[in-house]
Formats: structure tokens, sequence, C-alpha cells
């Protein structure tokens, strides 16, 4: 356990910001990229169009920041799997993708959930000296819908408030896990479960969020193999926000909030949340203000361990979304 340990005196939140390469479009249409890591913590605006208006601020410093040719091992080994494997010593974590649609957000989470799971079950396999019980559940939320997506029923799931485990999702599915190839069926099944209605795919994947979650319970063994008492329990939480364009488009003109089609709850809460939590004694934190942050409450501020990476799209076209998903992120350190 020495090499977890040595972790408990890190960072509680972890922020990297991602540019994906530039797609065959953009390319094609001369659409540039604006932007630059000049070192490993710095992304700086560097317009190729001399009539651009100046940017301030012009650069954004995080924990890291990875250029195109990054690779999501680099991302998952230098800042992520740390706050992941914390599960192991009995502390909740979650791990965020944050950006507009199309920015990298699946590309970068399915590659780091499958880095992390392989970690988690390697380290379990090498720890005779206790019993692990690993229980995964799949949840997604649009427009303010529970839905399990481990379950072919599609109702809408409550919230309800248990006095000892907090927020709990009524009636979710919790698969007891047999082992890594389980756990990675039932990933793809969840993801087969929320393709459901291809035609609005993208759409739909721009407003839902999607929370893999995974609890690992561990007890100590006695010399005869029997239980000695110690026990842990934690959760790690993978998340697949909607995308950004869905919370920035309003607040910043002074346009009323309105539910539906430009707005989405959880994801302008977790912004008010997260910035909260940045900011020690900065008062009441409205974790009940949306579906995503009830349920991830647990797993976010007090001992809970955080990694975001904002995806950005580096395509001059899509500058004002880039900066404001770097705005985001610099709010919470
Ligand atoms: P999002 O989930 O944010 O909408 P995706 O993860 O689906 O975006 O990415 C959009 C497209 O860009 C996909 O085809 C994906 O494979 C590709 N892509 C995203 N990030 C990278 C990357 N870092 N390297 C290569 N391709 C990427
Ligand atoms: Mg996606």
């Amino acid at each position: 356990s020495d090499e977890l340990d040595s972790n408990a005196r890190e960072e509680k939140i972890f922020v990297a910001v991602r540019l994906r390469p530039l797609n065959e479009k953009e390319i094609a249409k001369n659409d540039l990229s604006d932007w630059e890591c000049i070192n490993k913590t710095t992304i700086i605006y560097k317009s190729n169009n001399q009539s651009d208006r100046p940017m301030y601020p012009n650069a954004f410093t995080f924990d890291r920041v990875y250029r195109y040719d990054s690779t999501t091992k680099q991302i998952y080994d230098e800042g992520v799997k740390t706050i992941a494997l914390s599960v192991l010593n009995g502390i909740n974590s979650s791990v965020f993708a944050y950006g507009q649609t199309s920015s990298g957000k699946t590309y970068t989470m399915s590659g780091i959930t499958e880095f992390a799971i392989a970690d988690i079950y390697d380290y379990i396999n090498r720890h005779n000296d206790r019993e692990f019980v690993m229980k995964f559940s799949a949840i997604e939320i649009y427009n303010e819908c529970v839905k399990d997506l481990l379950s072919v029923d599609n109702t809408q799931l409550r919230l309800l408030d248990d006095p000892e485990k907090g927020t709990v999702v009524e009636k979710l599915t919790e698969a007891n896990l047999r082992d890594c190839n389980h756990l990675k069926e039932l990933i793809y099944m969840s993801e087969a479960e929320r393709q459901i209605g291809e035609t609005a795919l993208n759409e739909m994947s721009s407003r839902s969020h999607q929370i893999l979650r995974l609890t690992v319970e561990s007890s100590a063994l006695d010399f005869k193999g029997g239980d000695s008492g110690r026990s842990l329990s934690a959760t790690v939480s993978f998340v697949d926000l909607a995308g950004s364009e869905r919370a920035s488009q309003t607040l910043a003109a002074g346009t009323r909030l309105k539910e539906g089609a430009h707005i989405n709850r959880s994801l302008l809460t977790l912004g008010t949340v997260i910035r909260k939590l940045s900011k020690a004694g900065s008062g009441h934190v409205p974790y009940r203000n949306s579906k995503l942050t009830r349920i991830l409450q647990n797993s976010l501020g007090g001992n809970a361990r955080t990694a975001i990476l904002c995806t950005v799209c580096p395509a001059h076209s899509h500058v004002e979304q880039s900066r404001n998903t770097l705005i985001f992120g610099s709010c919470a350190k």
C-alpha cells in the first residue's frame, strides 16, 4: 500500500487541458489552431489571423496542458492515476471531462476509464491480504432525468436522501463484479443502452451526462484468512459531461434562465459547486440544485479527490467556446 499512501499528500484537485488534433474538415477549411502550449502548464491564444481582436487573458495556466500529439496514457499517468486509485485507500474520487461537443471528452474519458480499471484490478490481484468486493453502476442524466444504463427499463429514477449514505439513486442497478472482463462487458452494455435512438445520438450526447461509478469495498484478512475488521469502502466516478456549450450560451449575455434547449442545470450547478469548493470558506455549496451534483456530492469536496480534464477544439471557429472552457478550468483551481 506504500505506493498509494505516498499519494495522500498530493493536491485534491488536478485540472488539465487537452487540445485535440485538427480534424480533416478543419484542415480542409483552413480553420487553423489558435492555441499553443508553450510549456507543460501554460496555454496561450495565438491567432493566425491578423484582423482578430486581441484576447484577454490570453494565457492560462493549469496543472498540465496537453498538445494535440499527447496520449491519453500520458494524461492518465501524470495526474489522473493517483486520484482514481485513491479509491483503493477508501477515498472517494471523480474524474470529469468538460468541453464543448466534439472536443474529445468521450475519446479522453473512455481511455482514462480503461487504464484506471486495469490498474485497480492489477492492484487487487497483487494484494491477497485483503478481500475486495467490487460493484458497478452506470447512470445517465438527460434533462434532469436520471436513467439506469444497466437496465433496459427506461423509467426515470428518483433520488432519495438516506440518513447514512446521503443521496441515493432509487432502484439503481449495482452489479457485483466477478472480474475485470465482467466490468468491461457492463461498460460496453451501458454504451449500447445509451445509443438507443441512434439518429439523435449526437444531440443526445451533447445534452446528457454519463457517470460510470465503481465502488470498491475491502477488508483486511487475518492470518487465518478471516476478516480482521479493518474495512474500507469508496467510489470512483468517471463522468463524461454534456457539451459545455449547454452552459455558456446564457449567463454572459444576461439572458433569462430557460430550462431545456440551451441550458443544462446540472452543468451550471457543477460549475458553481466547483468554484465554491476551490475557494475555502466561500459559504453554502449548492449541491442540491441539480441531479448531477446531488449524485456526486460525496465525490466532490471534503476528502474527495477530483480530476477535471478540459478538452478543447483547436480550430479558430471555436475560439469563444474554447476560451469559456479554459475559464471554467481556471476557476476550478
Ligand atoms: P465529445 O465527446 O467531446 O463530443 P469526441 O470524444 O466524440 O468528442 O471526439 C470527437 C472526434 O474527435 C471523435 O471522432 C474522436 O475520435 C476525435 N478525437 C477527439 N480527441 C482526439 C485526440 N486527442 N486524438 C485523436 N482524435 C481525437
Ligand atoms: Mg461525447
